[in-house]
């Protein structure tokens, strides 16, 4: 009797060749975590160029879909019937197949044999399998071009799969076969969605979140760990580490004058995200930003973040509006948690009137106005994280592997500061530039 099954597609996989089974295993390993607390799903296994999700319960193939849907790397999810190699038998499961494709006019066949082996040709089980089809919904037509429903005949060794329910999925590389990546993440719209574009692209994530804490209420801390949560069925994120900043941004605003105060924020930011980067052996930070958006987003401004880092920042949303994100942002789950409002850091201490023309020379300045080495050892010494049970490819460094389940310090459960030195590269370029060099800067937000 036929059963239902998830048929997994994965054409990005197939362009891959000789590292395929790499990418193919890590997609499975992916699947397998994704999908281990359903009941309903039985075994789940490779089958020249898918993977397949078998059930326990045919009536929960919609379900799993949708959580399959949402894993990078899957191209496609058929609800197929998995049927043997008797004619009767896949031909009542096309039946019941386009009786589940919705309403409809026009249909077509479409048969594949991913083996020769079998006695009929794709042309005859198209035929066959058409015939059966026409007699069962006799005022409806087959249309080759363009029809409303394909139903679609997937002969494999002794088995036939039989679908017409297919969607496609996220897309993308199963996450951890691009490395590790450090993401900058507020509660907003646009870093959750950076995240999840990386994510998307095989990296495993691992978000930092500056908060104002003391100086504001924990909320925004809350609202980070909820977006993590909410991407868990795409397995991207790991660990979210979490930075208490506001007591060192009330310091620096006292000291540097108050246009500078977000270049300098950021600056210590994406110091103390480095620092995190090298002990998790990430090779890249990533943000939110996109260009022109706000004041920092200016060409002028990224540079002078920029020249903090010794690894480099990827920008994904770079070119995006502000609409698109939005969209990818409920498609992933984020937009409602992003819609609520809370005091980070980057609410606190704003300039009435950031700078839009500082010269490096008043950047440089205003970074060696404060002792930026000891703040930002500080504040990675002070650093907490928590973890998610998401993402199998994790590893955490080894100074800090304890498991924190709730947000907790990361350096008083036995973990060691690695004392990692800070990049000298910024100073060395401070010695160096001229004075004529001036940044550009516009708008009011971070
Ligand atoms: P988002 O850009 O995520 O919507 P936002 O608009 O509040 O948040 P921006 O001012 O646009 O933040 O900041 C640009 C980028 O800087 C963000 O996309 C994010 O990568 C990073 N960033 C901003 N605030 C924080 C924060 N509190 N913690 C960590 N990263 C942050
Ligand atoms: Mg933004």
């Amino acid at each position: 009797m036929a059963r239902r099954v998830c048929l997994v597609h994965y054409h990005e996989i197939g362009l891959k060749g000789k590292n395929r089974y790499i990418f193919e295993n890590r997609l499975v390993d992916n699947i397998s975590h994704t999908l281990a607390a359903d009941p309903a799903v039985d075994r789940i296994r490779r089958v020249s160029g898918h993977v397949l999700v078998e059930l326990t319960d045919d009536g929960a193939s919609a379900r799993v879909a949708k959580t399959l849907l949402q894993v990078p790397g899957v191209a496609r999810v058929s609800q197929a019937w998995r049927c043997g190699l008797d004619e009767d038998e896949y031909c009542e499961a096309a039946v019941r197949a386009l009786g589940e494709a919705g309403a409809f006019e026009t249909f077509k066949v479409h048969a594949h044999r991913a083996s020769t082996s079998y006695q009929l040709h794709s042309i005859d089980i198209n035929r066959l399998v058409g015939g059966v089809l026409c007699e069962h919904f006799p005022d409806k037509k087959v249309q080759m071009h363009q029809p409303d429903v394909q139903v679609n005949v997937l002969v494999n060794q002794g088995d036939v799969f039989v679908y017409a329910l297919s969607e496609r999925g996220c897309g993308g590389l199963p996450v951890g076969t691009a490395g590790k990546v450090v993401t900058l993440l507020s509660s907003g719209f646009d870093s959750p969605v950076a995240t999840w574009s990386v994510g998307r692209r095989g990296a495993v994530c691992v978000p930092i979140h500056f908060s104002g804490r003391p100086m504001t209420s924990d909320t925004s801390e809350y609202l980070t760990q909820d977006i993590c949560q909410a991407l868990a069925p795409s397995g991207i994120v790991g660990r979210l580490y979490v930075v208490p900043f506001g007591a060192r941004q009330r310091e620096i605003s006292l000291v540097v004058p108050e246009k500078l105060r977000i270049l300098m924020y950021r600056r210590v930011m994406f110091a103390v995200a480095e620092r995190i980067a090298r002990l998790e052996g990430a090779k890249a930070l990533v943000t939110g930003e996109s260009l022109g958006q706000v004041a920092s987003q200016t060409l002028e401004n990224i540079a002078a973040v920029d020249e903090i880092a010794t690894i480099p920042v990827l920008r994904p949303l770079i070119g995006s509006d502000k609409q698109e994100i939005i969209t990818r942002s409920k498609q992933i789950g984020t937009y409602e948690i992003s819609s609520e409002t809370a005091p980070d850091c980057c609410t606190l201490f704003m300039p009435r009137r950031p700078e839009t023309h500082a010269r490096m020379q008043e950047i440089h300045a205003a970074w060696n106005a404060f002792d930026h080495d000891a703040m930002i050892e500080d504040l990675v010494s002070h650093v907490e994280y928590i973890d998610f049970d998401q993402c199998p490819s994790y590893k955490a460094p080894k100074c800090l592997r304890h498991r924190h389940k709730e947000l907790g310090p990361a350096w008083t459960d036995g973990g060691e500061d690695p004392g990692f030195s800070i990049p000298t590269v910024f100073a060395d370029k401070l010695e160096q530039e001229g004075q004529s060099e001036s940044i550009a800067k516009g708008g009011s937000e971070t």
